[in-house]
């Protein structure tokens, strides 16, 4: 039987217990469950990777509990932005926007990005007009903003740097044994305006090759971006033949005392195997491999 396989983040965070309801803790999981019907479904069919993690991402982009898309994060002026990536494991294409405000999906920005533009990484109000040349739908900002998250903002404001790390990720595999790997984040609580976050760079947050992973990240981005976390990976499987989940976890814990701060992945490989590292308490993530039932969970104690 042909091997294929999804497999999904939707934040790396500390938190406390307590502070998570039980309403919550079921909404996250029906979310995450959602979002891997979604891509399984394309992996089914026969579909391509690069559809199946973009299927997952829309779906999670599209629900307010996550940090992308609605109930994306509110900047320091209590305004959206978004940033996305997708790579392509089978040709190391790759497609990265940062700081979009009006586009309803910033991953399917990303992908278009990837496949029709001669530029790798759009920002801004470039990044938005072409997405609008694209045919993408556009959403006023009042769209992404949930009342979860303006009280929040307006309850913390400064305080809140270090939560709501609800950033989305995929990676998938599929039926022809292509790799491809995406992430979509709504950046930190109360960041200034002009941040962009690991997800979108090419390494840091988001990263796919073929014979060796797929990998995408959360977490404080300044921290994953120094570190290169995503291709950290690849690197020590590739140059250290490191099984896909010790490169995962030595990823995570390498320079401790220099990158300092919440770091968390999910990767994927060729021969179907899944990872999950983080050194946070918990990380909302789940797999389905082959098309059978998904697994999700969201602490660190959960084994799935
Ligand atoms: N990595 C994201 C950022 O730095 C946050 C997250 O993972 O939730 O903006």
């Amino acid at each position: 039987m042909k091997k294929f396989a999804i497999a999904i983040h939707a934040g790396a965070e500390t938190v406390k217990r307590e502070d998570i309801s039980k309403e919550q803790e079921t909404q996250y999981r029906e979310g995450l469950q959602e979002a891997l019907a979604a891509g399984n479904a394309v992996l089914e069919k026969g579909g391509s990777a690069l559809d199946a993690v973009v299927a997952a991402i829309e779906k999670m982009e599209n629900n307010p509990l996550f940090n992308a898309g609605i109930g994306g994060n509110l900047n320091i002026h209590g305004e959206t932005a978004f940033d996305a990536a997708i790579m392509d494991g089978k040709n190391l294409k790759s497609g990265s926007v940062g700081s979009i405000r009006y586009v309803k999906n910033p991953i399917k920005l990303a992908r278009v990005v990837m496949e029709k533009c001669r530029h790798n990484f759009m920002v801004d109000t470039g990044a938005e007009e072409f997405a609008l040349s694209q045919g993408l739908e556009l959403k006023p900002p009042s769209h992404f903003v949930t009342e979860e998250k303006l009280k929040s903002w307006h309850q913390n404001y400064y305080d809140d740097y270090l939560k709501g790390h609800d950033t989305v990720g995929a990676v998938a595999l599929d039926q022809n044994g292509n790799l491809a790997a995406a992430t979509s984040t709504g950046g930190l609580n109360s960041q200034l305006k002009g941040r962009l976050s690991d997800s979108p760079l090419i390494g840091a947050g988001t990263y796919a090759n073929n014979p060796y992973c797929a990998v995408s990240c959360t977490g404080k981005g300044e921290v994953i971006m120094r570190g290169v976390l995503a291709h950290e990976v690849y690197a020590l499987v590739k140059y250290a033949g490191e099984g896909l989940q010790t490169a995962s976890e030595k990823a995570v814990t390498m320079h401790k005392a220099l990158l300092d701060g919440d770091m968390g992945l999910v990767s994927l490989n060729q021969q179907q195997e899944v990872a999950f590292a983080f050194n946070t308490n918990m990380m909302k993530r789940g797999y389905s491999l082959g098309g059978a039932a998904p697994l999700v969970a969201l602490w660190d104690n959960e084994h799935i």
